[in-house]
């Protein structure tokens, strides 16, 4: 792979556009804006690809049959930096607009302005939000199959969740796991009927359903989880080494100002990707949106990209 160089400090204080989130949304804006010439820098505080580190292998994503997700992560950020886009490590911590200016400041506090902003920093896993996951995250308690699935090897775990994640995490999970159970608080679920099915045909894996996570005990870290049946209300206790929790995700949006946002914090867009605010965009998975996958974070990279380069080109007098 060509090396990209990754700064810790800025080369600049200024750009034409400035992208928050090194995920396929915010690569693929800033593919467009370097090729159309426009000063870019992606800022990212973990690592470049996002989420696709956290993904054991993508099948869905038009051109490869089937790709592991670093390695679509590594393909993507080598594609994305050959027009000379720069790639900064940092967490921006506040977005604010300042004298016709959008600005970003760091964590570190180094302030940066762009005449154009694109946001694209994802979502993160939902936590299941009752009292016991705290006292055992880390310990049985994991959000991520790909880090976490290996140290499951021989043993009983459980996936809590109905939608994509889910399963798609369950089926991986199976490859360490002696036995998978899938705890489901409906009878329907979310994720997509073909791989729901490779799951229910899968022998590792069996479903609970209407059924939901009351608590978890153990004193090496988790060892039971006690679930309750949604209608029945009946109870039952089952022993586990680990939970993997798959409920859904939430937008990475702290620094965002309200105004931007819907009121459950995604970033409010049109169809283009813009936003309220004049020059500020939006992509990928922190967009209020239906679909949530690579390819749309990949479309809408192209549709801001291009617009940003309209954008720029309008403040600029022509005479
Ligand atoms: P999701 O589609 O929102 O599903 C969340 C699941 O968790 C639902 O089944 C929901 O149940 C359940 N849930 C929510 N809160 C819960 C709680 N407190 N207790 C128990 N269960 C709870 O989330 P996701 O699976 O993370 O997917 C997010 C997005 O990424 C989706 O757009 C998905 O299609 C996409 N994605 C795509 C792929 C792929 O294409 N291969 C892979 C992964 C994710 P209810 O159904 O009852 O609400």
């Amino acid at each position: 792979m060509e090396e990209i160089t990754i700064n810790t400090q800025a080369k600049h204080t200024h750009y034409d556009v400035i992208i928050i989130g090194a995920g396929p949304g915010g690569l693929s804006s800033a593919l467009y804006t370097s090729r159309s010439n426009l000063s870019t820098l992606v800022i990212e505080k973990a690592m470049v690809g996002g989420e696709l580190n956290n993904t054991d292998k993508i099948e869905n994503y038009l051109g490869y049959k089937t790709i592991k997700g670093y390695e679509l992560a590594e393909q993507m950020q080598e594609s994305a930096f050959q027009f000379g886009a720069e790639l900064l490590q940092g967490e921006v911590v506040q977005y604010s607009e300042v004298d016709g200016l959008k600005q970003v400041t760091l964590s570190n506090g180094d302030v940066l302005t762009a005449k154009a902003i694109i946001l694209a920093t994802g979502s993160r896993n939902r936590e299941l939000g009752i009292p016991t996951e705290q006292e055992y995250k880390g310990r049985g308690i994991s959000y991520c199959a790909l880090c976490d699935g290996f140290f499951y090897t021989g043993e009983d775990i459980i996936v809590v969740g109905g939608g994509d994640s889910a399963i798609e995490e369950g089926l991986y999970l199976t490859e360490f796991a002696k036995k998978v159970t899938i705890v489901h608080r409906r009878e329907e679920f979310r994720a997509q009927p073909m791989l729901l099915e490779q799951a229910k045909q899968h022998p590792k894996i069996n479903f609970i359903v209407n059924t939901e996570v009351d608590y978890f005990r153990g004193v090496n870290g988790v060892e039971q989880v006690r679930l309750k049946n949604t209608v029945t209300g009946e109870e039952q206790t089952l022993s586990v080494s680990g939970a993997f929790i798959y409920v859904g995700k939430e937008p990475q949006t702290n620094y965002v100002p309200n105004y931007l946002l819907t009121d459950d914090e995604w970033v409010y867009t049109n169809l283009d990707t813009s936003t309220k605010s004049n020059g500020v965009y939006a992509v990928g998975d922190v967009r209020h949106n239906q679909l949530r996958q690579v390819a749309t974070a990949v479309g809408d990279g192209a549709v801001a990209g291009q617009q940003v380069y309209h954008y720029i080109k309008s403040l600029t007098p022509t005479n």
